[in-house]
């Protein structure tokens, strides 16, 4: 609610802009600016703003691809790097991923050929036209032609969590155990956003070395959290959140400002917030919403403003494995415990690792292992 607004809906999936969507077209305005004055700038944003019509549509792809195999599609989020569809949860069967992974990169392959032919059929130069930054049907008919190609085959890289890492990921899994495979995947996918970043530094593409940044660390995230999920089930984890989960926490009112928020967090506890008012649960804040609604809105704003539209409060009864998922998927530390609208208290990542680390048998070989992944 507070990180992004909505666009549209699709067949019930939510299309989303991120709040710092705008940073794209002010760069594109910008880069474009320099090469063709402000009718260059204007170029820049009108491409930009189709080429992420583009983007919705490859991630589409992926979303009509997960349905058919009936798994729910929360929503399509539209950032500066690219977009994301987040799915409900990931295909277990190799063979759907490997569908699901393949369907984006489909749309732009299937969308150039389209393309390309209607480019011959009226002679339109694909890659002169380029150079040409006014705002005719030509220039962003060769621009849009260009970046189809481009999307495609970026997305087909093997170097996963993109698209082509991921069909790797799957096909491998025909052969190797998930986590198996996934590790290969990680490990290539690492080799090529090495490669890519160098380049980048290179040849001074900063935007580019970020992209190689992101798949480094994201591919190196989703690895580390396939291996505690593994880790947990082969010790027979069917532990619950209750055995876990601390009832003593911070909670903010609804009625806190953003100041008030930090400078709890300040005083070091605690990083990420329930929001309750007498002890019925509000919302959830994250240290990292927390600090962008502070950037934006300013530090009196209330801490409505800072409230997660992800995160979904887990019960008692939640395994830990969906709790942990969860948290993987969202990228947070920490997670609210609620039982019929009621605050409980609030469940860690941290917590959790504690709690594996004291269970006997847990082999302390494996746990050095998890740190370096
Ligand atoms: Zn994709």
């Amino acid at each position: 609610m507070n990180s992004s607004w909505k666009l549209l809906t699709v067949r019930g999936i939510a299309i989303r802009i991120h709040i710092t969507f705008p940073l794209i077209l002010v760069f594109a305005a910008m880069t474009y600016g320099q090469m063709g004055g402000a009718s260059g700038a204007l170029f820049g944003i009108v491409s930009v703003l189709l080429l992420f019509v583009l983007v919705t549509l490859h991630e589409l792809g992926h979303s009509f691809a997960a349905l058919h195999y009936g798994i729910p599609v929360r929503q399509i989020v539209l950032l500066p790097i690219g977009g994301l569809a987040q799915l409900e949860r990931m295909p277990e069967k190799p063979q759907q991923e490997l569908v699901v992974a393949a369907a984006g990169p489909a749309v732009n392959v299937v969308l150039a050929m389209v393309m390309g032919l209607v480019a011959w059929l009226l002679n339109i130069p694909v890659l002169g036209g380029i150079q040409d930054f006014s705002l005719t049907f030509r220039a962003l008919f060769s621009f849009l032609l260009l970046y189809n190609i481009i999307l495609a085959l970026f997305n087909l890289l093997p170097a996963f969590p993109l698209d082509g890492g991921r069909m790797l990921r799957a096909l491998l899994a025909l052969r190797l155990k998930h986590e198996q495979a996934t590790a290969v995947a990680v490990n290539i996918g690492r080799v090529v956003a090495m490669l890519m970043g160098l380049w980048a530094i290179w040849n001074g593409a900063i935007f580019m070395a970020l992209i190689a940044l992101f798949i480094f660390v994201a591919g190196t995230q989703e690895l580390a959290a396939i291996r505690w999920q593994g880790r947990m089930r082969r010790s027979g984890y069917g532990h619950m959140v209750r055995e876990v989960f601390s009832p003593v926490v911070g909670v903010l009112g609804p009625y806190d400002s953003l100041r008030q928020a930090l400078a709890e967090r300040m005083r070091g506890w605690q990083s990420d917030f329930p929001v309750a008012e007498d002890g019925h649960y509000i919302g959830f804040v994250t240290e990292d919403g927390l600090l962008r609604a502070a950037n934006l809105y300013g530090p009196d704003a209330l801490i409505y403003a800072a409230i997660s539209s992800e995160v979904r409060p887990v019960s008692l009864q939640t395994d830990l494995l969906d709790v942990i998922s969860q948290m993987a998927r969202l990228r947070v530390w920490a997670l609210p415990v609620v039982e019929y609208g009621r605050l409980l208290g609030m469940i860690t990542y941290r917590q959790i690792q504690e709690f594996i680390h004291a269970t006997p048998g847990f082999p302390p070989e494996d746990t050095r292992r998890i740190v370096r992944a």
